[in-house]
């Protein structure tokens, strides 16, 4: 029988949160704004695990596997620039937490086939990446994997942008699933009696951020790393002015009458920070009041600019460091480890799978 505690997780009272990255690339504007910025506040007070899916990077990039690494140690560059503290939050691995590939092996009995494809961010994806009929097997599976990413760790909250909230439906789903299969709670149990009712898993919320969308330079798509749309939180000036001016508004002159829920507008809301001046633009900008598209984008440059150039500052500190990176993930690892096993231990448990009790260790 394993000597663990049946309720979530939660290190010295502290409610837990689980959340995190695919390896494709760096960080940019949409992860602050989406839920980095949020990572960084809960920190203080919340037991932070965050986790880069490098396994889940192979379901479109399994050809490039020295891009995924390189990404890895980037996306924990940008992590520390951007706040996020290596001695308060756990920053680990999903390829080192073996606990994760067994669950989601468990969960995808769980999951009816077609359920899982019907989940519209998984839909959109094979769409906007061009994946066609030939995406791998793997690709939707990823789906399921981060049920587990999540579940691993009971958290309560996943800090997280629009885009994931299917994720967390379908993750919500397999809690109350295993926890009334193999768990004894009733269907009547409401979400938030799960862990008293006895099931293993919490059912976790989303939490998304003020803007749960941002949308790319492209003034289309969401801002993404893999669609070429994005502003990097390591651009310098230049290259956000570069960028910022390509925000397509389709608007002729500035005496025309624009309209402020443009793309455009969605950076002058998301990242200017004196309200009166927001409201003064957005008054302007309607009416066409001889204000050019041009001026508002020196605006919002220069926000985005005083935004991320202590990052770009903070994040020259870690570059051509990788050890010290390694050694923050190789801590995280160990961390996740402790706390991924013992939810591990308590549904194999429940499910008939409790054997033998195992050790994780990692060198
Ligand atoms: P990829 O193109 O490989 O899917 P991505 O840019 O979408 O990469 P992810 O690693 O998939 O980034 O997402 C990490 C987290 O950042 C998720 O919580 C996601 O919702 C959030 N996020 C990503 N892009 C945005 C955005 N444009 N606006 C708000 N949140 C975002
Ligand atoms: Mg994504």
């Amino acid at each position: 029988m394993p000597e663990t505690s049946p309720r979530p997780s939660a290190a010295g009272g502290r409610s837990r949160i689980l959340t995190g990255d695919t390896p494709t690339g760096q960080l940019h504007l949409g992860h602050w704004v989406g839920s980095v910025k949020r990572r960084v506040e809960l920190q203080h007070d919340h037991d932070c695990f965050f986790i880069i899916a490098n396994l889940h990077a192979f379901t479109t990039r399994a050809d490039k596997p020295r891009e995924i690494r390189e990404s890895t140690l980037e996306i924990v560059k940008d992590y520390l620039a951007m706040g996020i503290d290596p001695a308060k939050a756990t920053i680990f691995l999903q390829s080192e937490v073996p606990a994760i590939s067994e669950l989601t092996f468990l969960f995808a009995m769980l999951l009816p086939f077609n359920r899982v494809m019907r989940n519209p961010t998984l839909k959109d994806e094979i769409k906007v990446k061009n994946l066609g009929e030939n995406y791998s097997f793997g690709f939707p599976l990823y789906a399921v994997g981060q049920t587990a990413d999540i579940l691993a760790f009971r958290p309560v909250g996943v800090p997280v942008g629009e885009d994931q909230v299917p994720h967390l439906e379908l993750t919500r789903e397999v809690a109350r699933r295993f926890n009334q299969l193999y768990c004894g709670v009733e269907d009547v149990v409401e979400d938030d009696d799960h862990p008293r009712a006895g099931g293993v898993f919490p059912i976790p919320r989303a939490e998304v951020g003020k803007v749960g969308r941002l949308v790319g330079v492209d003034g289309v798509h969401k801002m993404s790393k893999s669609l070429g749309n994005a502003i990097f939180i390591s651009d310098s000036a230049k290259e956000i002015r570069r960028k910022v001016s390509k925000i397509y508004t389709g608007r002729q002159s500035p005496t025309e009458p624009g309209d402020v829920s443009n793309a455009l507008f969605q950076y002058v809301d998301a990242f200017i920070e004196d309200p009166a001046r927001i409201a003064e633009l957005k008054d302007r900008y309607a009416r066409g009041a001889d204000l050019g598209d041009g001026h508002v984008k020196v605006e919002v440059a220069e926000a985005i600019d005083r935004l991320i150039a202590p990052m770009r500052e903070r994040r020259r500190e870690f570059e051509g460091d990788d050890a010290r990176i390694l050694a923050i993930l190789r801590d995280g690892c160990a961390r996740a480890n402790a706390a991924a096993e013992e939810t591990l231990a308590l549904a194999k448990e429940a499910c008939g799978l409790g054997y033998f009790r195992r050790r994780l260790s990692i060198d």
